[in-house]
């Protein structure tokens, strides 16, 4: 199977339905601003380490793992522990404000309002590790539709496809027109 959607163009990306670009670090602050107005919203605590440990996901804007969470959250003159983080990780990954990216035990921080349960793709980028979330209607739909026929009923539906992005394969690529 042919890792990359059957997409032509390398230019236009933003012009994708459902495509949605991490810019990175620059929604740090709006990631925070987002959960703490649905943590009002739903009555929920979000405390200091839960807004720390969103604000170092959503600036990084790769997949991170606990641990590298926790040792960038220790720098300054404080030792957080990943259990810590892990606790924090759980409660937003629960409020759909990070996603756990089961391939690579990572997280991501979400600034999309998709919503709870919908079907969600990832592309990871293997080249710079970059990562890039989705919704895909119909993928979801014919997923939906498998499962069905299966009598499965799925808890989540989140695919993570692997491969080299745009950016990478266009840096690398060889000057000159692709005849393919
Ligand atoms: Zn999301
Ligand atoms: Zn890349």
């Amino acid at each position: 199977m042919r890792g990359h959607a059957q997409q032509g163009h390398d230019h236009g990306d933003e012009a994708l339905p459902g495509h949605h670009h991490h810019a990175h670090g620059a929604c740090a602050e709006g990631a925070t601003e987002r959960a703490e107005r649905l943590c009002r919203d739903r009555g929920l605590q979000f405390t200091p380490l839960r807004r720390d440990v969103l604000g170092v996901v959503a600036a990084e804007g790769r997949p991170m793992g606990a641990y590298d969470i926790a040792e960038r959250m220790s720098g300054r003159g404080r030792r957080v522990a990943a259990v810590s983080v892990y606790r924090a990780l759980d409660f937003l990954t629960e409020q759909g404000l990070v996603h756990r990216i089961s391939s690579r035990n990572a997280f991501v921080s979400c600034g999309h309002d998709h919503g709870e349960g919908a079907g969600l793709v990832f592309l990871i980028c293997r080249t710079c590790g970059g990562i890039d979330e989705m919704t895909a209607p119909a993928v979801e739909s014919a997923l939906d539709r498998t499962l069905a026929s299966a009598g499965f009923t799925p808890t989540s539906r989140i695919l993570e496809v692997e491969g080299e992005c745009g950016a990478c394969r266009g840096r690398g690529a060889p000057e000159g027109p692709d005849p393919g």
